[in-house]
C-alpha cells in the first residue's frame, strides 16, 4: 500500500541522519559533530529555585493557558532588553516562541509560497532547511564576504532572507559591519523581508559585539519599530536548550500573523518555562553566568584550534571564529568526501558534521563542522588526533 505524504516526511531521514543515529551507540566517541552547550554551565540550584517559585508563587499564571504571544512581563522585558535610543520597541514588537526552532517554523509557515525562492546564507543551518522543506522553496546562495557581494541583486524577489550574523550556523562566520549595513540597505529597497537569527550573538570570544541589523535598521529609522527585520532571539545557548524559550522581534504586523500561526502550531509557550526566563532575567542570572560561559568556550575554542593547527593543517584550511560554538574546515583536496570521512571517522572513535547537511542542494562534500563547546580540552585535542589518522585513511 502506498502512502505518499507519509513517506514524504521519512524521506527527510537521509543516509547521513542515519549515520549520525547509529553514532550514539558507539562506545568512547568523541563527538564534535552536535551543537549543545557544556551542561556544567547550566545554573542548576538557580533554576530549580526559579521553578519552584514559577509553580508555587504564580500558578494563576504558570498553571493556566498563557497568552499565544507570550507573558506580558516577559514580551515587555524583552523589549527592554533589546530597545536602543534608536530602536523603541514595546510588547507589540515581541512574540514569545517555544525557543528558536518554532519561530522558523512559524516563519516558513507565513512567509514562504509553495516552491517560493529564499534567499539563504548558504550553507544554512541544517534545521532552518528542514523547517521549510516541507514548501519545497528555491534557495539563491547569499554570498557574503565575496568582493562583488551584490546586496539588492541578492534580495530582490526573495519571499525572504534569511541570514545568522554572528558566528553563523556551520561556518561559524561573522558578518562584517560593511556587509550589513549593505543588507539592510537592500531590504529597504527591496522591501524583502530579513530574518535575523541570532543564537550565538552573546557568545563574543574577542572584540566588542558589532550592532545587529534591527538595530542598525532602527538608527536610519530611530522611533516605534515598524521595519523589515525580524529578528529571532533564544535562552538555549545564554541559559540552557531544555527552556525551550525563544522570542521574535519584529513589526506589529508581522508578530500579528505569527501569532496566527502559533496558535495553530502549540496554542501557547509553556508558562512554567516563561516565568523562569522571566525571573532569571529580572533577576540578572543571566548576565551573571556569561562571563563564566564565555571563559570556558574561549579557552575550548583555543584548544581545538591549536589541535588543528597541530595536526590538519596540511588537510584543511580554516578561519579561528570569533564567537560561537563552531569551526568550519574545507579540505584542501577537492576530491575528499566528507559523506565519507564522517563513516571512516566513526572508526576512528570521532563523529563530525560532513558539508551535505548544511548545503540546501546536498551537494556540497567539501567541508566539515567542528564543535567546540560541548568536550573538554584533552578530548578536543583526542578528537582531532583521531580525524586526522581518518582524513589521511580515506585519502590513502
Ligand atoms: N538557529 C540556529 C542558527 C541554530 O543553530 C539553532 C540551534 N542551535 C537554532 C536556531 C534553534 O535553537 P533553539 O530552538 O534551541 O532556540
Amino acid at each position: 500500500m502506498s502512502r505518499p505524504h507519509f513517506a514524504r516526511w521519512l524521506g527527510q531521514t537521509n543516509d547521513v541522519t542515519q549515520v549520525f543515529l547509529a553514532a550514539g551507540q558507539i562506545p568512547d566517541l568523541i563527538n564534535l559533530a552536535g551543537g549543545l552547550p557544556e551542561p556544567e554551565t547550566w545554573p542548576v540550584p538557580e533554576l530549580a529555585e526559579l521553578a519552584r517559585s514559577a509553580v508555587a508563587d504564580h500558578p494563576g499564571v504558570t498553571l493556566a493557558y498563557p497568552p499565544i504571544d507570550g507573558l506580558p512581563g516577559l514580551r515587555d522585558l524583552i523589549a527592554a532588553r533589546f530597545s536602543t535610543p534608536a530602536l523603541q520597541l514595546s510588547r507589540e514588537n515581541v512574540l514569545i516562541t517555544t525557543a528558536g526552532m518554532q519561530a522558523l517554523d512559524l516563519l516558513g509557515k507565513v512567509l514562504i509560497d509553495e516552491g517560493g525562492l529564499i534567499a539563504a546564507q548558504s550553507p544554512a543551518y541544517l534545521g532552518a532547511l528542514d523547517a521549510w522543506r516541507p514548501r519545497q522553496p528555491r534557495y539563491r546562495p547569499l554570498q557574503m564576504g565575496a568582493n562583488d557581494f551584490d546586496a539588492e541583486a541578492a534580495l530582490s524577489g526573495a519571499q525572504f532572507a534569511y541570514m545568522v550574523p554572528n558566528f553563523s550556523n556551520p561556518t561559524g562566520r561573522l558578518v562584517g559591519l560593511a556587509e550589513r549595513h549593505a543588507l539592510i540597505r537592500a531590504a529597504e529597497t527591496t522591501g524583502t523581508w530579513l530574518v535575523e537569527d541570532d543564537p550565538y550573538g552573546a557568545l563574543y570570544y574577542d572584540g566588542a559585539p558589532l550592532p545587529r541589523l534591527i538595530s542598525l535598521w532602527a538608527e536610519a529609522h530611530p522611533g516605534p519599530y515598524s521595519g523589515p527585520i525580524v529578528y529571532l532571539g533564544t535562552v538555549s545557548k545564554e541559559i540552557a536548550p531544555g527552556l525551550r524559550i525563544g522570542w521574535v522581534i519584529a513589526a506589529p504586523e508581522m508578530i500579528a500573523a505569527l501569532t496566527t500561526a502559533k496558535q495553530a502550531s502549540d496554542m501557547c509557550t509553556s508558562g512554567i518555562c516563561q516565568q523562569i526566563v522571566q525571573d532569571a532575567f529580572a533577576s540578572g542570572l543571566a548576565d551573571r553566568i556569561r562571563p563564566v560561559i564565555l571563559d570556558l568556550y574561549r579557552a575550548r575554542r583555543d584548544a581545538l584550534c591549536a589541535a588543528m593547527d597541530a595536526h590538519l593543517g596540511d588537510l584543511f584550511d580554516w578561519e579561528v571564529p570569533v564567537g560561537g560554538m563552531f569551526v568550519w574546515a574545507i579540505a584542501k583536496n577537492p576530491a575528499l568526501d566528507t559523506d565519507r570521512l564522517l563513516k571512516v571517522g566513526l572508526d576512528h572513535g570521532v563523529c563530525i558534521s560532513p558539508s551535505s547537511v548544511f548545503d540546501p542542494l546536498g551537494q556540497d562534500r567539501r567541508a566539515i563542522r567542528l564543535n567546540f563547546t560541548l568536550n573538554p580540552p584533552d578530548k578536543l585535542a583526542e578528537g582531532i588526533r583521531r580525524l586526522s589518522a581518518a582524513t589521511r585513511t580515506l585519502a590513502a
